[in-house]
């Protein structure tokens, strides 16, 4: 089993002490005989320790920065929600293709910010906008907040801030197993929490540092019983020799464990594997033994946000995709909702 994170080295924002959670962290880390520096901002960490980038890159996955989110305003979060809620960026799990390669290849140490307070009163805001119609906010679009929040708990407080909300729901997805924590938060059923699943291939090729699938099923399985409406992410479907069995595999895994009261309320999101340029050098650089395929000859180019083009798969593979995998959410979850394939 993945244990769950604890930093290497830890820095501080001198304007993070000035909140409460702050303080509260900086104790903690203190008490946990962590080594704490000081740092002017939560986007500028120099001098990492490491002899070369490869090192470098790895400390700063192991590496927490506890600063004040300065920009409040939320990005949009489309297929799964309304808008992305900032809590925590980067990730200490090691996923080859993450999407994080592409946003914060420069900047892969993890960031935890204390201002919830004003992060919430934001959030607040967008949700005037759209009264009386639902605003759903997505907690992880820059991070596996979950694989940090058993040393933060931020995530729990948003919970039970959305637990209490008339208009706002919050949704993230984690490949951690970490969530004891989170079971007794009083979440009203306004909170759907997610699990991204894979294959065993992909899991085993692809997903060092995070928690296993049986771990992460297990998870899953506590966090429906204490009834939390739940979700599963199969990101990114990879396909590689085996892949209809593989997938196969792991609904039927699913099927066999989740309770009757999970089936009931049961999403699933399909997200297929894409890749950009960008991304695809910071992954050779810091996984050059990766099996990960990368080759653009082979995928379609697609326009990406930000005008950055990304490769998905051909068109063909792509229903093909879509037909396998959805086929299997019909046979094993006919209740479930199949929330997008993209
Ligand atoms: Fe990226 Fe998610 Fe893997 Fe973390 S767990 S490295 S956020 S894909």
């Amino acid at each position: 089993m993945v244990k769950p994170f604890v930093p290497q080295l830890v820095y501080v924002e001198p304007r993070a002490l000035e909140y409460q959670k702050g303080r509260e962290l900086i104790d903690k880390f203190e008490e946990m005989g962590l080594e704490i520096k000081q740092t002017t901002s939560h986007n500028q960490i120099r001098n990492l320790p490491g002899d070369n980038d490869f090192q470098k890159y790895r400390i700063a996955k192991s590496t927490l920065v506890v600063g004040v989110r300065k920009t409040l305003k939320f990005d949009t979060s489309k297929p799964s929600a309304e808008y992305a809620i900032p809590f925590a960026t980067g990730c200490m799990g090691h996923c080859h293709y993450c999407y994080l390669q592409t946003t914060m290849g420069s900047k892969p140490y993890i960031r935890t910010y204390v201002n919830t307070e004003e992060i919430f009163s934001a959030a607040e805001e967008y949700m005037k906008e759209r009264a009386p119609e639902p605003t759903r906010f997505e907690a992880s679009c820059t991070s596996d907040i979950v694989g940090v929040d058993h040393l933060t708990h931020t995530l729990k407080d948003a919970i039970e801030y959305f637990g209490q909300s008339e208009h706002g729901k919050l949704r993230f997805v984690t490949k951690f197993a970490h969530v004891d924590h989170l079971l007794d938060a009083k979440h009203n059923g306004r909170t759907r929490f997610r699990f991204s699943i894979n294959d065993d291939y992909v899991i085993k090729y692809f997903e060092p540092g995070t928690s296993k699938l049986d771990d992460r099923i297990e998870a899953a399985v506590k966090v429906a019983k204490a009834g939390y409406p739940l979700g599963f992410i199969v990101a990114p479907i990879y396909l590689h020799d085996g892949w209809k069995e593989g997938y196969k595999k792991m609904f039927e895994k699913l099927q066999g464990v989740l309770p009757e009261q999970a089936v009931q309320d049961l999403t699933f999101e399909l997200i297929q594997h894409r890749f950009t340029q960008p991304a695809k050098r910071v992954i050779q650089k810091n996984y050059p033994m990766s099996k990960l395929e990368l080759e653009e000859s082979k995928r379609k180019w697609k326009w990406g946000r930000y005008g950055i083009g990304k490769y998905v798969y051909q068109d063909e593979e792509q229903e093909d995709m879509k037909h396998t995998l959805g086929g299997y959410i019909e046979h094993y979850f006919p209740n479930a909702k199949l929330e997008y394939f993209t």
